[in-house]
């Protein structure tokens, strides 16, 4: 017998188990990811040899392109594919990019990388939504699934970014990327055979309508989806393309934020200006973030030394990469069990103050790394251990707003827009993304001959700003809370 959305959503204990599965396939579809993000910028320089400078701009093209391709995605599950064939759609294409870069990566790179733009943008967002659906509306045990579901995006971001690379390196960048192919095989496989238990969840919009008229809808989404791939791949090339790309895409998703929410009644209405102040401000914080992936991945290289807690020899670069992943894997079950411990004792923060947590936390890293030019030496080579402190403070602070803002916009936006919302959360990732380039790019000195120590002084005043940026942030989001619990309604 089919099951039932009452049975799914009436379980017992902490989780559903189709969490699991969702976990699984996420966990697969993100060590694919971000194992193939993970060789971009190098395979670019020492096999592609292209200059540092166009590797950056390139990369951070890919990036702005894979997060605000996942709008579309979201938007056409609503429409016209449902969840579930829009994540085996999305998994499709990104098996063939990684193929096709198994095969011949110097040749294909940049059609094999438009393929998994494409690709996750069908599939991210999609299955995020579906997690979503697995609680009925007011389960107080909501985020902390979405909590435990972003420890399993770590779990594979963490083994794909270092296997990947590793690989890439010492070994063939073919089996590299093929290696991304075999894992996201895996993933899609393992959501092929657990589908069923999604019962209704994720099933096609468009089920009332006729089955010619239905497939004609979606073999023109497939269709319209492949004829992307070469434009993608030439923006990618040429990134002024990214440029105007995201000058554009952020208005007209806007506008079509607007005429659909002006479809819907007052409340529903209501809730979904809730969610766009959860979308700008998640913007801010992915731009700060995400100077991971930038101007803190040269402070390590430049800055630090190797030695960590006075004993364990490390990478430098490699905390950079591995310390948050690390960190969320260890903190989200814990931080999912606090929430659920609050929330018996109906004393669990709302999202506007866990928000506002998160900007706290990030203000409190960013004066965590700014505090690192009193404890440097006069070649500027500061301390480790500080360094990976200010990421322990960062991971608190994305985990009070990450899997929370995922979970919040499944609450917010009515059942046939939730794709649509969930792609505009990861819309703001991709413009996050795009401004932290320019904040990394505004931090860092032009002037070559400059000592480390200037640099590091460069660097550490831009990240005091950024604190006090996101302190203010913090404040105006408590400031505003009442405001936006209002319009939130019934929901916490
Ligand atoms: N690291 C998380 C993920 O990969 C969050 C990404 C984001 O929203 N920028 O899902």
């Amino acid at each position: 017998m089919e099951t039932t959305i009452e049975q799914i959503q009436n379980f017992k204990g902490k989780y559903p188990k189709q969490l699991w599965y969702l976990f699984f396939s996420e966990m697969w579809e993100r060590f694919s990811f971000y194992g193939m993000r993970g060789m971009l910028t190098y395979f670019m320089i020492n096999v592609l040899v292209m200059n540092e400078e166009a590797a950056n701009l390139q990369y951070g093209a890919t990036q702005a392109f894979v997060y605000a391709f996942t709008f579309i995605g979201g938007m056409f599950a609503d429409k016209i594919l449902g969840f579930r064939k829009s994540l085996f759609w999305g998994g499709i294409l990104m098996i063939i990019g990684s193929v096709i870069l198994a095969i011949d990566p110097k040749n294909f790179f940049f059609i094999g990388i438009a393929f998994n733009i494409i690709g996750t943008g069908f599939f991210k967002p999609n299955i995020s939504t579906m997690v979503g659906r697995l609680y009925k509306d007011g389960d107080e045990r909501r985020d902390s699934g979405f909590s435990l579901f972003y420890s399993g995006i770590n779990i594979g971001a963490l083994i794909g970014g270092y296997v990947c690379i590793a690989l890439g390196k010492s070994y063939s960048w073919n089996i590299a990327f093929g290696l991304a192919a075999i894992v996201m095989t895996i993933s899609l496989l393992t959501f092929l055979f657990t589908q069923k238990s999604l019962g209704p969840i994720g099933l096609s919009p468009l089920a009332n309508d006729e089955k010619s008229v239905r497939q004609r809808k979606e073999w023109m989404v497939f269709i319209g989806s492949v004829i992307c791939i070469p434009l993608i791949s030439i923006m990618v090339k040429q990134t002024e393309y990214t440029d105007y790309f995201m000058y554009t895409i952020g208005p007209l998703t806007l506008v079509y934020f607007l005429i659909e929410t002006f479809k819907l009644n007052k409340s529903e209405q209501n809730k979904m200006w809730a969610a766009l102040v959860f979308i700008l401000f998640s913007i801010m914080f992915w731009a700060f973030f995400e100077q991971s992936g930038g101007s803190l991945s040269i402070f390590a290289a430049n800055h630090l030394g190797t030695e960590l807690l006075g004993f364990i020899t490390v990478d430098p670069n490699g905390v950079n990469n591995a310390a948050n992943s690390l960190f969320v894997i260890a903190f989200a079950p814990i931080l999912g069990i606090i929430w659920v411990a609050m929330s018996k004792r109906k004393s669990e923060p709302n999202t506007m103050v866990k928000f506002s947590l998160g900007f706290f936390f990030l203000g409190a890293a960013f004066l965590t790394l700014y505090a690192t030019i009193f404890v440097a030496d006069e070649n500027g080579m500061t301390s480790l251990d500080v360094f990976t402190l200010a990421y322990f403070i960062m991971t608190l602070g994305e985990l009070c707003l990450s899997p929370i803002g995922l979970s919040i916009m499944t609450k917010l936006a009515p059942t046939h827009l939730q794709g649509m919302m969930m792609g505009m959360w990861f819309l703001a990732s991709a413009y996050g993304q795009y401004v932290a380039g320019l904040l990394g790019a505004g931090m860092s000195l032009p002037n070559e001959q400059a000592t480390k120590l200037e640099k590091l002084t460069s660097y550490t005043h831009g990240y005091y700003q950024l604190a006090i940026i996101a302190v203010v942030c913090g404040v105006l989001l408590l400031i505003f809370s009442k405001q936006v619990k209002k319009l939130m309604q019934d929901v916490k």
